[in-house]
């Protein structure tokens, strides 16, 4: 018998749900862990609490005399709340986040203790980057790399340490990190933005892009889920039968949430919202045992690093509940995925969404705008914009078997699409007083009207227009959403830049009205960005065909979506925007394509370990036990035994056909393996890795799940998907 399966399985049902109390209203304790307004308010200066807002809003500089005013304050206010260590917090390439934990403990030169956390530690820390992926930067340049403090996002209490939110940079100023490209993009785009606003409204003075993103995920059982080479290893199951029952009852979506995890949900949201993650919405998802929880949309610096906190966070108390928490895209062949929506938008200081139609004419003038520049923008990129999503484990999502497609489409639904095809009409050059009139009250005036009920939405789109934003589908459920934020907010930036211009040269050259050189371009954008729109189902096959004479882009897997990074035409677009340079595109290519490698080289290795440890010798004890029945018939029947034993015949030679195969494929996946790591090429070992190593896996789970059928279910060694996917 299989002792540590059975011991988890048992263990698993001794579980009770851990009460959690709801401490008090939340609206009251909302953000009590972060230095905010209120905070800053109660202990800066108010020289400092000026410059720090200044410096949220527009970027300005902050003295060293100032930051160390900040310092105090924030010391202050972090060891009253029982504060003992701080602590820069940062996004290297990693994908995830990292800290380093230093006290507010210092010595005095007489030998006795004090506090201490002045300007210097706040701004500033040297941080030895040397471990953290850098592709090779170090090379070119010096690798040793800081931290600098980003006013921008609140810091915070995470337990006992003040953690504050930094950017990570080599000294000589490349980004090693996620979120300084963001934060980059996110100038890019509210000057762009703004630039444009300002045709509408005068007093606008910046433009914020608004980030909602949902978070998908699976609760496994702890001790099942540890129970579990692949789980522990790779984040997914690398075989396994399907359960009888899986999600094709539907009875898990949206069902009553099952009593351990609503604890585990209320402890989340309770540290949640402590820290101001203004979390919302918690429901059960399409596969058993899967999970979604959204927030209130933010400003999308904050809103990426409050997803980053909130993983963080998620996998702490899952591990109190007795839970794994899974973020991987595809842990279980044959059940839904999970993926990360990024729903995204642009705001004005003035209180508008820049996505949302208006009451006026003149307000739909400038939904339009936004809208018509954001689909030119991801059909110009769509190449672009779907390398920022691709990892080894969203492989399994986008290209594969799930939704959404590995192809950039947009979905605005009927009504919208007919509004575009109208304006499409519209008269080249100037236009007459009735057509202008005609196109305000019918076609743009009806806007509002018409998206009250445009209810339809598009599930199988991956990039859908949701009433009043855009709704970016692809994101994998362990991504850092920067990525996919810096790219969008980025070519849009870059669009709204090239509208201006075209506007401004209508306008100062020809001689046009405001609103008749905004209808000309819109109308050449319309025209020229139809490819990128798709209304019909974007899963069929039939879409893959038409996609293809529309000549979108395709790309299945990571090294060959990652390919577009390097073009001639990505390299001028970030370098242009000054998001990033030709070299750290380059670094980051590099990083990516490594982490790729890694992913496969890892499940290729745990894949070794399955079948030659825990497989075989189990689909040998099991051929044992027929085996000696078999001999034992023949004993007792003779010659006659055969017609008893006719079927033990047969699963003894179906378990050896099976090792056979599996042991043949396992081996070639090891050449193939040792074959690829000799590369030095780092995208030609990503690519053999890709097409040459991971086919094998298929192969081999296929006949490991058949042997996980035949063999006697007291001996199969590896917790199976039924007693995985079921939270009791
Ligand atoms: P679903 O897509 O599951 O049907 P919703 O349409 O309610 O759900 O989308 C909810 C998500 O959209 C939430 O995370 C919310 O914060 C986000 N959202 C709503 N408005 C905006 C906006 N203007 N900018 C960015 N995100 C937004
Ligand atoms: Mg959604």
């Amino acid at each position: 018998m299989s002792k540590q399966r059975f011991d988890a399985i048992a263990k698993s049902y001794t579980r009770e749900k851990l009460p959690i109390e709801e401490s008090g209203r939340r609206s009251e304790y909302f953000g009590t862990n972060v230095f905010n307004e209120e905070r800053m308010l109660q202990f800066l200066t108010k020289e400092a609490y000026d410059r720090v807002k200044a410096a949220m809003v527009s970027g300005a500089k902050i003295d060293r005399k100032v930051a160390d005013q900040v310092a105090e304050g924030m010391k202050a206010w972090a060891i009253s709340m029982g504060a003992t260590h701080y602590t820069h917090w940062f996004q290297p390439l990693t994908g995830s986040t990292a800290e380093k934990h230093d006290a507010f403990f210092d010595l005095r030169s007489d030998g006795r203790g004090m506090e201490k956390f002045g300007g210097g530690q706040l701004v500033q820390q040297e941080s030895d980057a040397s471990s953290f992926p850098n592709g090779g930067i170090r090379d070119t340049f010096e690798a040793r790399g800081y931290t600098a403090w980003d006013p921008t996002s609140p810091a915070f209490l995470y337990g006992t340490t003040l953690c504050i939110p930094t950017v990570f940079v080599a000294y000589t100023g490349e980004a090693l990190d996620n979120k300084a490209p963001l934060l980059r993009a996110l100038g890019a785009i509210d000057e762009a933005a703004t630039a444009v606003a300002k045709y509408f409204d005068k007093n606008v003075a910046k433009v914020n892009a608004t980030l909602g993103w949902e978070q998908e995920y699976f609760l496994i059982d702890k001790s099942l889920a540890d129970s579990r080479p692949d789980i522990n290893l790779t984040g997914r199951t690398l075989v396994g039968q399907s359960a009888a029952k899986g999600q094709q009852l539907d009875d898990h979506y949206f069902g009553v949430i099952p009593s351990r995890v609503l604890e585990f949900m209320k402890d989340l949201e309770i540290e949640c919202t402590k820290l101001g993650i203004p979390v919302k919405t918690r429901h059960n998802e399409v596969a058993p045992n899967q999970f979604e929880l959204a927030p209130i949309f933010e400003e999308t610096n904050l809103a990426v690093d409050h997803n980053l906190l909130l993983m963080d966070i998620m996998a702490k108390k899952a591990d109190k509940h007795n839970f794994t928490i899974l973020f991987h895209e595809k842990p279980f062949a044959g059940v839904n995925g999970s993926g990360k929506h990024n729903n995204w938008s642009l705001a004005t200081d003035t209180g508008v969404n820049l996505l949302s139609p208006g009451s006026t004419p003149m307000k739909n003038l400038q939904f339009l705008t936004f809208f018509v520049n954001t689909i030119k923008a991801v059909d110009t990129y769509e190449e672009l914009l779907r390398s920022s999503i691709s990892s080894a484990s969203n492989d399994h999502r986008l290209g594969a078997s799930e939704a959404p497609p590995a192809i950039m489409s947009i979905f605005i639904g009927q009504q919208l699409d007919a509004v575009l095809n109208e304006l499409e009409g519209v008269t080249k050059g100037k236009l007459s007083p009735e057509e202008k009139t005609e196109l305000k009250l019918n076609v743009v005036g009806k806007i509002p009207e018409i998206l009250l009920d445009n209810t339809d939405r598009n599930r199988t789109s991956p990039f859908a227009f949701t009433g009043n934003k855009f709704e970016m589908r692809g994101v994998g459920s362990t991504a850092n959403c920067a990525k996919p934020m810096t790219y969008l907010n980025t070519i849009v930036a870059k669009q709204l830049l090239d509208f201006k211009k075209e506007v401004d040269h209508l306008i100062d050259k020809k001689g046009f009205k405001k609103d008749e050189a905004i209808f000309n371009v819109l109308r050449e954008y319309i025209k020229t960005s139809k490819r990128i729109r798709f209304e019909g189902d974007g899963y069929s096959e039939a879409w893959e065909k038409e996609a293809k004479t529309r000549k979108l882009s395709n790309n299945k897997n990571t090294p060959q979506a990652l390919q577009v990074l390097t073009s001639k035409d990505s390299l001028e677009l970030f370098e242009s925007m000054k998001v990033l340079s030709e070299v750290e595109v380059k670094v980051r290519h590099e990083v990516e394509l490594e982490d790729y490698i890694m992913h496969i080289q890892i499940e290729g290795r745990v894949f070794n370990e399955l079948v030659y440890s825990y497989i075989i010798p189990a689909a040998v004890e099991y051929q044992n036990k027929l085996i000696q029945n078999i001999v034992g018939l023949k004993e007792i029947y003779g010659a006659d035994y055969k017609k008893m034993a006719d079927s033990q015949l047969d699963i003894v030679n179906r378990i050896s056909e099976h090792i056979g195969v599996i042991k043949t494929k396992t081996d070639a996946m090891v050449e193939e393996r040792k074959t690829a790591n000799n590369m030095v090429d780092v995208t030609e070992k990503a690519f053999a890795y890709c097409d040459k190593v991971r086919p094998y896996f298929d192969e081999i789970r296929y006949h490991c799940d058949k042997l996980e059928r035949l063999v006697d279910d007291e001996i199969w060694p590896l917790t199976k998907y039924r007693e995985l996917l079921f939270i009791k």
